[in-house]
């Protein structure tokens, strides 16, 4: 079979139609492929007809509507150590800082007035907030805007903790994958991070009911096309309602200070591949693809995205919530932020969407919004 083809069969396994996924080799083919015809500057057949089979799928599910997340990085502190993230406790140079739960509802208040409907709440494994804080914290946001949806993204917690957060009113949550192959996972993570409870967190959270997100980082250091096929593999077993992927960049104080970064086509390749085999999915155009290059997330839009996260947090913090190096829009308040996403949606034919933008299952060419 060749690229085309296999293409052909990621949209019908998209579409339902009794089509099984291709197998791991096949799609690391398919992407190493994708990659060079990308990179040739020639002709690329298969990386047009994959961004235009993305880009109806997309429009045929949610129209040109793009929706709207409020995030607010409420902290920085980690107790994990990933090889690759600027936040990670070993890093003595960041300037630590938490907000407070009243910092936290102001966030709210002020991407309310701007007409966010949803907030997500993210941040490091932070251990100085108690789980009832955060019910508590959940409670209010949801009471003080019942028609709000909130998306907690806080890592790894035990299946009890997920519960309590859920049944004090969080409606989703994002917990990246990072990498689906155990082998990867060890060179990305040191020996106490483990592999199987992360992936065991994420199934966790479907079983209790949140809107599910997963994800990964593109080009990050040691992956191979093998590792990007088998997340894939592991996406279409999880099913998850939301994904989230970028490319990896570095950050000066890291053990990954000197790997190369994530590449703007294999991100984009990656992107519509995800919309073609779940054409459902919410699937977020990122800020660290908006940093790895200037229209980034107009990119990500016409490679299937529908989904922007502008950031909520004080712009006095913004500078310390640092994952990695040359991250866009530190300096644009909340409202700066939208109207320029506004003015440039409109420039490729695309709005922002109104309301909490939940899942909903929908087929190609079945429904739209
Ligand atoms: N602590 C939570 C967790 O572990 O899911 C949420 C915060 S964590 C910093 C959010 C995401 O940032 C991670 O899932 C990771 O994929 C991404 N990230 C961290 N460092 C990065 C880097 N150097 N380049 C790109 N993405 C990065």
């Amino acid at each position: 079979m060749n690229h085309l083809e296999l293409i052909d069969v990621l949209y019908k396994y998209g579409k339902n139609e009794k089509q099984v996924l291709p197998t791991k080799e096949a799609l690391a083919f398919l992407i190493r492929k994708l990659c060079a015809e990308f990179q040739s500057g020639k002709e690329r057949p298969g990386v047009s007809y994959l961004q235009k089979l993305a880009q109806e799928t997309a429009v045929s599910c949610f129209g040109t509507g793009i929706y709207l997340r409020g995030l607010i990085e409420f902290t920085n502190y980690c107790r994990n150590n990933c090889y690759y993230c600027g936040i990670r406790c070993g890093n003595e140079k960041l300037k630590r800082y938490r907000l407070t739960p009243e910092e936290i509802l102001s966030c709210c208040d002020k991407g309310r007035k701007l007409g966010f409907q949803t907030f997500v709440l993210q941040g490091g494994e932070d251990m100085h907030y108690s789980d009832a804080e955060i019910a508590d914290l959940i409670g209010k946001i949801k009471d003080r805007y019942p028609d709000s949806a909130v998306t907690l993204s806080f890592g790894e917690r035990n299946y009890s903790v997920y519960k309590q957060w859920f049944d004090a009113g969080a409606d989703r949550y994002l917990l990246r994958h990072e990498t689906a192959s155990k082998t990867h996972y060890e060179k990305l993570h040191p020996p106490d991070m483990s592999y199987e409870n992360r992936i065991d967190c994420l199934f966790n959270l479907k079983e209790i009911g949140y809107q599910t997100g997963s994800g990964f980082m593109v080009g990050s250091p040691y992956q191979t096309e093998y590792d990007l096929a088998e997340d894939l593999i592991f996406l279409s077993a999880l099913k998850p309602h939301m994904i989230g992927i970028g490319p990896f960049l570095p950050h000066k104080d890291t053990p990954f200070r000197n790997k190369a970064s994530g590449t703007l086509e294999q991100t984009l390749i990656m992107l519509g591949l995800l919309r073609i085999i779940f054409p459902s999915v919410l699937l977020p155009a990122t800020t660290a693809l908006a940093s790895l290059t200037e229209n980034g997330r107009e990119q990500g839009i016409l490679f299937g995205a529908n989904v922007v996260m502008p950031n909520l947090s004080p712009v006095s913090v913004r500078e310390h919530y640092m994952l990695y190096d040359g991250k866009a829009f530190i300096k644009d308040e909340a409202a700066e932020g939208k109207a320029m996403l506004e003015i440039r949606l409109e420039k490729i034919g695309y709005h922002l969407a109104e309301g909490r933008g939940d899942y909903r299952e929908v087929l190609p060419g079945k429904e739209k919004n």
